[in-house]
C-alpha cells in the first residue's frame, strides 16, 4: 500500500466535516480538526494538550453516566486494540449537550504497540422539524429571539393543531412543563448576561433530548414547554427523564476555572377525552409544582 506523509494526512482530516481527534495513550488530546471545532465550539488551542475529562468534552450516555470516568469508548479501544462505536452526548462550549456518534480506532506504532487512539464523531440529530418550520414561518412572530426556540404564540398554535387532531382521530399528545431550578441565584450571582447564556444552554440541551417531531417553546421567563405529539405515558416519561438528565449534565464555564451546573424541575401531562388545552397545561403545572416541592431536579407525571 502507498504510504502517506503526516502533512497530507492532516490536510485530509482538515477537509472533512466530521470531528476527528487524536490522543496519546494517556488520553491526552494531540490533534483536533476543524470539524471538531465546528461541532463542539472549542478551538484547537483550547483543547490540544488537555484530557477529554478536563471539563471539556465530558462524554455522557443517555442515562447521564460520565464516560470519561467509566465506560470511555476511547479507553476501551486503547485497551482492547479494537474499533469501538457508541452513541453519546458531548458538551458544547456554550454549555448544551449534543448527541453524537463516535467511532474510535486504536493507533499502533511501527512495532505494533498501541500508542493512542483516534476518535471520529458526527452529529446524530437531523434538523428538528420545529427549527425547519420556524425558518419557513415569519420568524419574528413565532421565534423566541433569545433562545432560538419557538415562542409562546408558536406553542399555542401547535397545541391547537394537535388538539384538533386528537378530537378528530384520537391521536394522543402530551406536554412537559419545565422550570429552571434556582434561576434567580444565577442571575444574582453572575449577572443577567450569564443568566441569558444559561437559558440558551438549557433550552438547547432540552431540544437535543427531543425527537424530530417534538417542539420546545419558551412559555415565559425561565419556563419552557416541550410539546410531544403521537405519544403515550411511557414515551412522555422517557423524554421527560432524558431532558432532566441532559440538563443536569449541561454546564458553563464562568469566570476562570469556575464551572456551573443547572437543573430543571418538570411536570408532564398526557391529553385525555375530558381535558382542554388549558386543563392540560394546568395539570402539567401542578405536577411541576410537586417536583419543586419534592426537592427539584425531578420529573412528575
Ligand atoms: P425555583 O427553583 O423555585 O424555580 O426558583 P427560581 O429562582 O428559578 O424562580 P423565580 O421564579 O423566583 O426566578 C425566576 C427568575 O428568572 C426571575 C427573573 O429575573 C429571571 N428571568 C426571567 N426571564 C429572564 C431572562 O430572559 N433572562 C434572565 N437572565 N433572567 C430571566
Ligand atoms: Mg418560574
Ligand atoms: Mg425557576
Amino acid at each position: 500500500m502507498q504510504t502517506m506523509d503526516n502533512d497530507l494526512l492532516f490536510e485530509i482530516l482538515e477537509g472533512i466535516s466530521d470531528g476527528v481527534y487524536f490522543t496519546n495513550i494517556e488520553r491526552q488530546i494531540t490533534f483536533w480538526n476543524s470539524g471538531a471545532e465546528r461541532i463542539t465550539g472549542f478551538s484547537r488551542d483550547e483543547v490540544v494538550g488537555s484530557k477529554c475529562s478536563d471539563d471539556i468534552l465530558r462524554h455522557i450516555d443517555d442515562s447521564g453516566k460520565i464516560l470519561c470516568l467509566e465506560g470511555c469508548p476511547l479507553q476501551e479501544s486503547i485497551l482492547s486494540g479494537n474499533q469501538v462505536s457508541a452513541n453519546v452526548y458531548v458538551h458544547h462550549k456554550l454549555g448544551h449537550r449534543i448527541p453524537i456518534h463516535v467511532k474510535v480506532i486504536p493507533i499502533r506504532s511501527s512495532e505494533g504497540n498501541i500508542s493512542g487512539g483516534v476518535e471520529f464523531f458526527s452529529e446524530i440529530t437531523s434538523q428538528h422539524s420545529m427549527i425547519e418550520e420556524l425558518q419557513l414561518l415569519r420568524k419574528d412572530v413565532y421565534l423566541d429571539s433569545l433562545t432560538g426556540m419557538g415562542n409562546r404564540h408558536y406553542g399555542e398554535m401547535i397545541l391547537e393543531q394537535l388538539h384538533h387532531k386528537f378530537k378528530k382521530y384520537g391521536t394522543k399528545y402530551g406536554i412537559i412543563y419545565l422550570d429552571i431550578d434556582d434561576f434567580k441565584k444565577f442571575n444574582d450571582t453572575y449577572g443577567h448576561d450569564t443568566g441569558d447564556s444559561v437559558l440558551r444552554a438549557i433550552s438547547q440541551s432540552a431540544m437535543n433530548s427531543l425527537r424530530k417531531l417534538d417542539a420546545l417553546v419558551r412559555w415565559g421567563g425561565e419556563e419552557f414547554i416541550a410539546v410531544i405529539p403521537n405519544c403515550d405515558f411511557q414515551i412522555l416519561k422517557e423524554i421527560g427523564e432524558r431532558i432532566r438528565i441532559l440538563v443536569a449534565n449541561t454546564f458553563l464555564q464562568v469566570e476562570k476555572q469556575k464551572t456551573i451546573f443547572f437543573t430543571v424541575s418538570l411536570g408532564a401531562s398526557l391529553i385525555a377525552d375530558d381535558l382542554s388545552i388549558d386543563d392540560l397545561i394546568k395539570n402539567a403545572d401542578t405536577k411541576l409544582y410537586e417536583s419543586k416541592k419534592n426537592g427539584k431536579n425531578r420529573l412528575t407525571i
